[in-house]
């Protein structure tokens, strides 16, 4: 067992808005019971709300990460979910300064590589980003688009495969929520030892992959296209928690990610 030692400096806030700027299917599973009775429904709140979990954001910038740092190989890749039809394969390894798996999470216990090789992962560390769910600004939902979307705060879309053959079409519904619409975001990101800003650049870089790529379904058809506004990061040391001093003011209104220089 390797030797480990790890002291909290403290932790970075990260809010944020996220604007769709087009439409945005993050989906509900299954079984959601859904009145409206959308075959595809995005996922929604105790209100009845769509919101954007947490885990959709995280999950989805882990993955952008994951090819930006050149980690999706064979030898790096595990099986998140091991199925002969339906594989979940993500990159997870065991290097130390690996960045994606000291930001995003490493898993303890024995992993199977695509590879076929069995690891047992030592170098255990916190995950040091924790990702709130964005929950819907209902203001950013103006009369006007209310006038012209199917629900209180999505619209309905149809999506049509064609028969090459007979031209018939396939029509499917998809819910989502219309562009325009603007979540309230959060993440902390611990800070171990003398790491500093190192993570933060990188958490910054997956949010600017992120808005030249998609968020939740149907991206490939123009859907899920996000940005990053009104940016604000705070750190909070030891002496915020130990005896109520202020936090540090690091970015103080970034109106995007090009504004923030750390
Ligand atoms: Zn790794």
């Amino acid at each position: 067992m390797k030797n480990f030692s790890y002291v909290l400096k403290g932790k970075y806030i990260i809010k944020f808005d996220i604007i769709a700027k087009t439409g945005l299917h993050i989906g509900a599973s299954n079984n959601s019971l859904d009145i409206g009775g959308v075959d595809n429904a995005v996922i929604k709140d105790e209100e009845g709300k769509p919101y954007i979990p947490g885990s959709s954001l995280k999950g989805k910038m882990r993955s952008l990460m994951e090819y930006a740092e050149g980690l999706i190989k064979p030898e790096e890749l595990i099986f998140s979910k091991e199925s002969k039809d339906d594989p979940i394969r993500i990159h997870m390894c065991d290097k130390e300064d690996c960045a994606v798996c000291n930001i995003f999470g490493r898993n303890h216990g024995k992993h199977k590589f695509v590879s076929g090789k069995e690891v047992v992962f030592e170098n255990i560390t916190p995950t040091r980003l924790i990702v709130r769910d964005a929950k819907l600004d209902k203001e950013s939902i103006t009369k006007e688009m209310k006038e012209n979307i199917d629900f209180e705060w999505t619209e309905v879309k149809f999506e049509n495969n064609l028969d090459r053959i007979t031209s018939s079409a396939n029509p499917r519904q998809t819910e989502r929520v219309p562009a325009g619409a603007k979540f309230k975001g959060e993440m902390v990101l611990n800070v171990l030892n003398d790491e500093g800003t190192k993570y933060l650049s990188k958490v910054i870089q997956a949010m600017k992959l992120l808005e030249d790529d998609y968020l939740g379904g149907q991206g490939s058809r123009g859907y899920g296209k996000i940005k990053f506004e009104n940016i604000k990061i705070t750190f909070r040391d030891k002496e915020y928690y130990e005896e109520g001093r202020g936090e540090k003011v690091i970015v103080e209104n970034a109106k995007d990610l090009s504004e923030i220089k750390l």
